[in-house]
């Protein structure tokens, strides 16, 4: 089952997703993991991306496709699309791709929150700097003890994008060029709407019952 996870910053993706690869033995694939990967080892693709991103602008379709395309190509299914795609070329050519690899899209599961709240769960995230476990000062907070109940970690990083001007940028950005992708699928009669809203385990258990139907 290959399955999208939509919706604005903020929303959980990121968390949901990794609940799916525990339970499920899921593949997430994160445009946006992939990119901070790019960067962060200082890349030609790194280079170029970063102030884009820093800003909250979205990268150029043609990066982000041929970063799925390659794991796509690379085999394997079951993938969770976290953050991709974002436009309708890249929606079109999520179609395309998986049609070439013989495989299909299940669910598109939209993830229902509001703009106020996204704020708030943006500016307060974290994450671990060694797995990737994502905190949240309100609701997951950083144990006491200052490690990462996943991996015993201790250093935990905040994403340079997680302030409010990009965050901005950011939300004008899913509004026009990622929203509509809601109306595509909803066309395709892939769209499945899941509330985001409720504790991390809510929401899970509403993306579980879409999968499960
Ligand atoms: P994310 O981690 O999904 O919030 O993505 C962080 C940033 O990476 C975004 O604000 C964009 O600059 C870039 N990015 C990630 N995925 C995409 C995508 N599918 N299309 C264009 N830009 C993307």
């Amino acid at each position: 089952m290959n399955i999208i996870l939509l919706g604005p910053p903020g929303a959980g993706k990121g968390t949901q997703a990794r609940i799916l690869v525990d339970g499920r033995g899921m593949t997430q694939l994160s445009t946006g993991d992939m990119l901070r990967e790019a960067k962060d080892s200082g890349t030609e693709m790194g280079k170029v991306v970063a102030d884009v991103m820093a800003r909250g602008e979205l990268v150029t379709d043609e990066i982000v496709i041929g970063l799925i395309r390659e794991k796509l190509e690379g085999g394997g299914t079951g993938f969770i699309f976290d953050g991709f795609p974002r436009t309708l070329a890249q929606a079109d050519a999520l179609g395309d791709l998986l049609a070439e690899v013989g495989q299909t899209l299940d669910h598109v599961v939209a993830m229902e929150v509001n703009d106020d709240e996204l704020v708030t769960r943006i500016t307060a995230r974290a994450t671990c700097g060694m797995c990737g476990e994502v905190y949240n000062d309100i609701t997951k907070p950083i144990p006491a003890d200052g490690t990462c109940t996943n991996c015993g970690a201790s250093s935990f990083k905040r994403r340079a994008d997680d302030n409010e001007e990009s965050l901005r940028t950011r939300l004008m950005e899913y509004y026009k060029k990622t929203s509509p992708l809601i109306g595509y699928y909803h066309a395709k009669g892939q769209l499945r709407w899941v509330p985001g809203l409720g504790d991390i385990d809510e929401v899970a258990g509403g993306i579980a019952a879409v999968l499960d139907s």
